[in-house]
């Protein structure tokens, strides 16, 4: 896949002055920063598992000047990467003030003004921006900002929300509305360069309770099989299949084999049945290495092979 690079700045430093909500009731701030890092820290993880190349134009807690970020995204600072940026995403988060209010609210994205690819990848990042929040969609401008003036590429500049209204700095303050804000850029980002966005793969279903994966061996093939409280499972299918059994029958969430009904465990769709009952059915042989009590592999011989030995 062609590599496109794209350059995210996280809006200011951690301890720029005057970058923060008004004091909540209970005499703390949020910092500007902290939304902005968040959402640039959880962007970065989706536009690499999207096969993006991604400049960090502002790393670091320091408040990087801006004329050094826009150079790093031009590569006239030689940012590592020996090309410009393809695109550039700036993450901040709005004020009116510096006092509550509730008069302004919503999201706006800036871009450069008579710069039709600029203003096209803020259409693409706000299609996605305010399909995910009910929040208001205060629409596209333009404004003389360094970000969007001096980058060398299409450049969104994309103000949250505000941190000066009550409710939405609850908003900025909350894991989700930061994560829905990554992956909604990273969504117009893919749009933008004509992607198929890669959706988060599934987490992983949790093993029950005493429960811990082994390696089951048999012949060349390795397959997931469980320790439950401390006895050896194996995935049935595979271990059947891979010994050559062809006389067995998965019925009714139970599996019997040459007629021999087994002990069956249904975990996360799949079934198991309890190693050593391969044995006991006399159609394999089985070894736990290195012991019963601490074992780290199953490993799982057809009967012919031992009986020919
Ligand atoms: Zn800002």
């Amino acid at each position: 896949m062609e590599k496109i690079l794209i350059a995210v700045d996280d809006g200011h430093g951690m301890y720029t002055a005057g970058k923060r909500t008004p004091l909540f009731e209970d005499g703390t701030y949020m910092k500007e920063n902290e939304f902005n890092r968040a959402v640039v820290d959880k962007l970065i993880v989706h536009l690499k598992r999207n096969c993006f190349d991604v400049l960090h134009v502002s790393a670091g807690d320091t408040d990087v000047p801006l004329k050094r970020r826009t150079d790093l995204a031009n590569n006239t600072i030689p940012n590592g990467f020996g090309r410009k940026a393809d695109a550039m995403v700036s993450v901040h988060a709005n004020a009116l003030g510096i006092a509550w209010n509730s008069k302004a609210k919503g999201i706006e994205i800036f871009y450069r003004s008579g710069y039709k690819a600029g203003k096209k990848l803020a259409q693409d990042i706000q299609e996605y921006l305010v399909k995910g929040t009910p929040l208001i969609n205060r629409g596209l401008k333009t404004s003389n900002l360094h970000i969007t003036r001096e980058s060398d590429m299409p450049a969104a500049l994309v103000e949250g929300a505000f941190m000066d209204n009550p409710e939405e700095a609850l908003l900025l303050e909350s894991d989700a509305y930061r994560s829905e804000c990554a992956e909604e850029i990273a969504r117009g980002l893919c749009q933008f360069f004509g992607r198929t966005y890669v959706e988060v793969p599934p987490a992983a279903a949790p093993l029950p309770d005493g429960a811990y994966p082994v390696n089951v061996v048999v012949g060349g093939n390795e397959f997931d099989g469980l320790i439950i409280d401390g006895r050896s499972w194996s995935p049935a299918r595979d271990v059947i299949t891979a010994l050559g059994i062809k006389t067995w029958m998965f019925e009714k969430k139970s599996i019997s084999i040459n007629g021999t009904a087994v002990e069956t465990k249904i975990i996360n769709g799949i079934g198991y049945i309890k190693s050593v009952d391969l044995q006991t059915i006399e159609v394999a042989k089985v070894f736990l290495e290195p012991d019963a009590v601490n074992t780290k592999r199953v490993i799982i011989y057809p009967k012919e092979v031992i009986i020919n030995e």
